[in-house]
């Protein structure tokens, strides 16, 4: 079957689970060959060979984003196995919530460091391949699009942290958007809501109660839900921009 991404390749970060691994996933099924990226070599490995096994072609890429050197690397690899870059989907993320008086000032570091900078090296690193993807591929377009979250538009208690590096990638969104624009590198925003994933997993034991209570009961969205979402902006026509998609479960106030 013709894929809408055929051709082409595209480099997901966290791609070891949730909705990065879903990500991935989708891309590849539209023809994309696809870079998996994260810290869980048993993880890359595992997804990359389902989605070999499916009929696409995958690439492992062990690397830790907030390492300047790493994220390099990772996308200087890609690169050089896959024969160039024109989608890169910066997902890797990190929620640790709770009260702010209380949070011990290393979960800060930890958000800031993959949300924030790990999105920045990688980004920087892609920035000359996505435009010269763009610039000579046959789709004449390229993109970057973020993961941010409804606490990117919207803060709230105990999330101060995580909120402020979710908004942050709203507005670097916005601002690469503009930037880049001219060479034909779209770059665009997914908000998700509640999505069944690893994410609540790595809150400390005393908030992990108070979490799963504030979602008892409700039913969320899948990965595959917003796998979708980025799926539908990287294969519009070039002269189409989706600049932002914010999708929460149907349940979520
Ligand atoms: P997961 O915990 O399942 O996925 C997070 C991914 O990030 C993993 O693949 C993890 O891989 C990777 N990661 C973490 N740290 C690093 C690092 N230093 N270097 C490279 N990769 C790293 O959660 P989700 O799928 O839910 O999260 C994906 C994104 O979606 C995040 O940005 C999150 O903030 C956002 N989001 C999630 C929502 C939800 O309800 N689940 C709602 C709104 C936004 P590894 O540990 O192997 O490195």
């Amino acid at each position: 079957a013709d894929g809408r991404l055929d051709g082409t390749v595209a480099l997901v970060t966290g791609a070891s689970s949730g909705i990065g691994e879903a990500t991935a996933r989708a891309l590849a099924a539209e023809g994309a060959a696809v870079a998996l990226v994260a810290r869980r070599r048993d993880r890359l490995e595992q997804a990359a060979e389902s989605i070999r096994s499916a009929g696409g072609t995958a690439l492992a890429v062990e690397a830790d984003i907030t390492d300047a050197a790493s994220a390099q690397a990772a996308v200087a690899g890609t690169v050089n196995a896959l024969g160039g870059l024109d989608t890169l989907v910066n997902n890797a993320g990190l929620m640790l919530l709770g009260p702010f008086g209380e949070a011990p000032p290393e979960e800060w570091d930890r958000m800031l460091a993959v949300n924030v900078q790990g999105l920045l090296y990688v980004t920087q690193a892609a920035q000359p391949h996505l435009v010269s993807a763009a610039e000579n591929g046959s789709r004449r377009v390229a993109d970057i699009v973020n993961i941010s979250s409804t606490a990117g538009r919207v803060a709230g208690i105990g999330n101060a942290v995580y909120s402020a590096t979710k908004f942050g990638v709203v507005a670097l969104t916005e601002a690469l958007r503009k930037e880049l624009l001219p060479q034909r590198v779209r770059v665009g925003v997914v908000e998700p809501g509640t999505v069944d994933t690893e994410l609540t997993t790595h809150v400390r034991a005393e908030i992990q109660q108070a979490v799963a209570r504030q979602i008892e009961g409700m039913e969320k969205l899948l990965p595959e839900d917003i796998a979708e979402a980025v799926a539908y902006i990287v294969t519009r026509d070039r002269r189409v921009a989706v600049n932002e998609m914010l999708v929460r479960a149907g349940a979520q106030t």
